[in-house]
């Protein structure tokens, strides 16, 4: 488990990690109603600690938010006051190596039964050591009989906490029957994503993920990955529909996430993806990937902030 530092923001302060508590008859903890997101925050060529696309992380957790009527953040948080948060949480653990910052917006009105507008919500906002979830040199994902959780029955486009339940039996499955990671498929039986990653494929030359119908969390490296190769390498990009078979096949296999990075996929339900090891395009993708977050890519400047 990745080591938490010490100082954490709760509600509109810097307090000691055990003085941030939530109440037991509060709905984030009845119900799992907290949204969330996970932003790097790494040193820079420079020097400088840089948070990465920490804008396009407060719109998803206000968009979150939004999604489940939890409309009390939006009329306390700005994205000036988040990035103010933000700063003060940084320098209070005095942070000098790659972090990952986690903030969450819990609902914590107590015994306030099943509904979400107009109740008290709390931003906590804590650090810990940056340590991927998935092996840079590449995973062996099983396809899991667990499916991805409906649009139409809890939103994986918004980063639910109590949704993660869903990640957790996928993943845990996937660890048991000795693999790194789930494959999730979503309820019509497309290719969805992994247990906390995006995917992507090449085929032909051109890199392919699944479209954002496809019962997934919009991920923002993934979109980094699309403009990246759009914009950066002269790659065509696809979102569409993909099949299980057609991953099978596919000549490179990759995952994209916060905590996972650009992780190579090597092997589906004991298929070896193109030769088995890590592909021409995954590898110059991981790099740019590594470089543009670590806040050395001077085409993306606009993502970076410096803290
Ligand atoms: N899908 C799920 C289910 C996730 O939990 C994550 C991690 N936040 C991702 C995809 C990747 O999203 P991001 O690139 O924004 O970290």
């Amino acid at each position: 488990m990745a080591t938490m530092y010490k100082k954490v923001f709760f509600g509109k302060n810097i307090v000691d990690h055990k003085d941030a508590q939530l109440s037991i008859a509060s709905s984030a903890v009845l119900y799992g109603l907290s949204v969330y997101t996970v932003f790097p925050v790494s040193q820079n060529e420079k020097g400088e600690l840089i948070a990465f696309r920490l804008a396009d992380h407060f719109k998803r957790l206000l968009q979150s938010a939004h999604i489940l009527a939890i409309d009390t953040f939006a009329d306390q948080w700005t994205y000036e006051s988040f990035e103010k948060a933000t700063k003060r949480l940084i320098r209070a653990n005095a942070i000098k190596r790659d972090v990952y910052v986690r903030a969450t917006v819990h609902v914590t009105s107590e015994i306030a039964g099943t509904r979400s507008r107009g109740l008290v919500s709390t931003l906590s906002m804590f650090v810990y050591d940056a340590e991927p979830i998935l092996r840079a040199t590449g995973a062996r994902l099983k396809t899991s009989h667990w499916r991805r959780i409906p649009d139409f029955a809890i939103p994986s486009r918004a980063k639910v906490n109590g949704a993660y339940v869903n990640s957790v039996l996928a993943k845990q499955d996937a660890l048991d029957s000795g693999y790194d990671d789930a494959l999730f498929l979503d309820s019509l039986g497309h290719v969805c994503e992994l247990s906390a990653a995006n995917i992507f494929m090449v085929r032909h030359g051109k890199l392919i993920t699944p479209d954002t119908t496809t019962d997934l969390l919009e991920g923002i490296n993934r979109r980094t990955v699309i403009e990246l190769a759009k914009k950066e390498l002269g790659i065509e990009v696809e979102e569409r529909s993909i099949d299980i078979t057609e991953l099978y096949i596919a000549d490179e296999v990759f995952a994209s996430g916060t905590s996972a990075n650009i992780a190579p996929v090597l092997e589906i339900d004991k298929r070896a993806i193109g030769n088995g090891s890590i592909g021409s395009l995954t590898e110059l993708i991981q790099s740019r990937h590594r470089n543009l977050i670590h806040g050395n890519d001077a085409a993306f400047t606009s993502y970076y902030t410096i803290l």
